[in-house]
């Protein structure tokens, strides 16, 4: 079975079932030695307190009465003189001779045990030797029937096994909880991730608090809300997409017709034809910004830092872009001091710087001028972009790095933008570890900050 329950279970059962064997079997061997080693310790107790009396009067009196008191006891005796021969005894008959075994070694004044094995023997035996150290007079044979203890141990035994079973149970009831209890919210979440790969994003899962499985279930949870925006984005996208590419397309269909099925006069022709040049290159421009984002998304455009000079590659900017600037009657000025470093791709740098002046030139109006500051610090650099043109409303300010995001969205033909301009610009600043940051007043100007790190170890 594959069930992770069913595994951690079996774990869980055979560790805790181990631990308890172990205990139990450790406990029951404790209290059944102590107890047999009380029962010895108590028959020897008994032979050497016959013993005392005996060592005083040992006459044929004292020795029948001795073993008449033992006689109702549940412990027997038998008194011998030093070489074994019954003078007295508690038993009925004298098949007890066979058992009368005496230790090989010196015995111990204060009594040792003779027979100890309360299993397989029908007696537990200790002698006790009476007279002084040096001159043994005779021996206390103290004998206490094993089948007693036997029985004692037995019921011991039935309480452990009944204990035993009860653990075992209430073992396996609290198992089978906590592996649910802790398998559960797992199964939900597995349940979970299965319905966010069929696509269905509103998923509920277990609270399990602040716990690791309750981090996994935020996770899941955010993971989910990821998906459903970047499908909810990606939807919007293809929507954008098609609608940009199908409005030039049905001017150029429908001014190519034009041309093609009328009479028209070379002037109006020229027109016409203007016109669907304009549009396919609108068309290409798209094409090409929705390549470079493309190729953003998929991080498989590599992005070179190094050094960069920077006022040397805005000296060259401002000689390129210049004229582009004039065309319209308006000026460009940059502001950079001299050997100001920071570390930045250098193509990509000019291709943001580019978009930005293009956006500065598409917004702005005849006179107009642009400026590009440049304000080194201790570990960033900051390029400030400013314009004097029209401005963006502050309404529309947050939405303007959004792809296909435009001001005007009817806007006039002439201008031609895509609205992707600003949101390559944001990628290529965020994948170059920089920040982008604007202020604008409709009207007044736009200003972009776009900040870099200075050295590459501080990235
Ligand atoms: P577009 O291709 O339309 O220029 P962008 O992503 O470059 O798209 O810009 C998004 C919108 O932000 C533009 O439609 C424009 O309205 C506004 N915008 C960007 N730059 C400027 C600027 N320098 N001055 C005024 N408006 C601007």
């Amino acid at each position: 079975m594959k069930k992770l329950s069913f595994k951690l279970g079996i774990v869980f059962f055979l560790i805790i079932f181990g631990l308890e064997t172990f205990m139990f079997f450790f406990l029951h061997n404790a209290l059944v030695n102590s107890r047999i080693e009380e029962e010895l310790s108590s028959l020897q107790a008994r032979g050497n307190s016959h013993r005392d009396i005996l060592a005083k009067h040992f006459d044929v009196n004292t020795i029948s009465h001795v073993a008449l008191m033992e006689s109702e006891a549940i412990t027997d005796v038998v008194i011998t003189d030093n070489f074994g021969t019954i003078l007295g005894s508690s038993f009925k008959n004298n098949q007890i001779q066979s058992y009368l075994k005496k230790p090989h070694s010196r015995i111990n004044a204060d009594g040792q045990i003779v027979e100890k094995d309360w299993k397989k023997k029908p007696y537990i035996i200790t002698i006790s030797p009476i007279g002084t150290t040096n001159e043994t007079i005779g021996y206390v044979y103290m004998f206490q029937k094993t089948a007693s203890i036997q029985s004692l141990i037995e019921r011991l035994n039935q309480h452990f096994s009944l204990a035993g079973l009860i653990a075992l149970l209430l073992t396996f009831i609290v198992i089978i909880i906590l592996t649910k209890a802790l398998t559960k919210p797992l199964v939900k979440m597995k349940e979970a991730t299965y319905q966010i790969s069929k696509g269905k994003f509103s998923v509920t899962l277990p609270k399990t608090g602040n716990d690791e499985l309750g981090e996994l279930a935020k996770s899941i949870k955010l993971l989910a809300q990821d998906l459903n925006y970047l499908k909810k984005e990606r939807n919007d996208f293809l929507a954008s997409i098609s609608h940009e590419l199908r409005t030039p397309l049905t001017y150029i269909k429908g001014y190519s017709d034009i041309v093609m099925t009328r009479n028209l006069t070379s002037k109006d022709q020229e027109k016409y034809l203007q016109i669907i040049v304009e549009e396919a290159n609108r068309l290409s421009s798209l094409i090409e910004d929705l390549f470079a984002l493309a190729k953003i998304d998929k991080n498989t455009f590599v992005i070179q830092k190094q050094k960069v000079l920077l006022n040397d590659l805005l000296k060259k900017m401002e000689l390129k872009l210049s004229p582009a600037f004039k065309e319209k009657n308006m000026s460009l000025v940059v502001h950079c001091p001299e050997r100001t470093y920071l570390y930045a791709d250098p193509s990509r740098l000019e291709q943001i710087i580019i978009n930005l002046l293009d956006n500065s030139i598409k917004y702005s109006s005849i006179g107009s001028e642009t400026l590009i500051t440049v304000t080194p610090r201790k570990k960033t650099t900051d390029i400030i972009i400013k314009d004097n043109g029209k401005g963006i409303p502050e309404k529309d300010l947050p939405n303007i790095f959004n792809r296909f995001y435009r001001v005007e969205k009817s806007r006039k033909r002439s201008l031609g933008g895509t609205g992707l301009g600003l949101a390559i610009v944001q990628e290529l600043v965020y994948a170059q570890g920089g920040s982008i940051n604007v202020h604008s007043k409709l009207n007044n100007g736009t200003t972009f900050t776009l900040t870099f790190h200075t050295n590459g170890a501080e990235k």
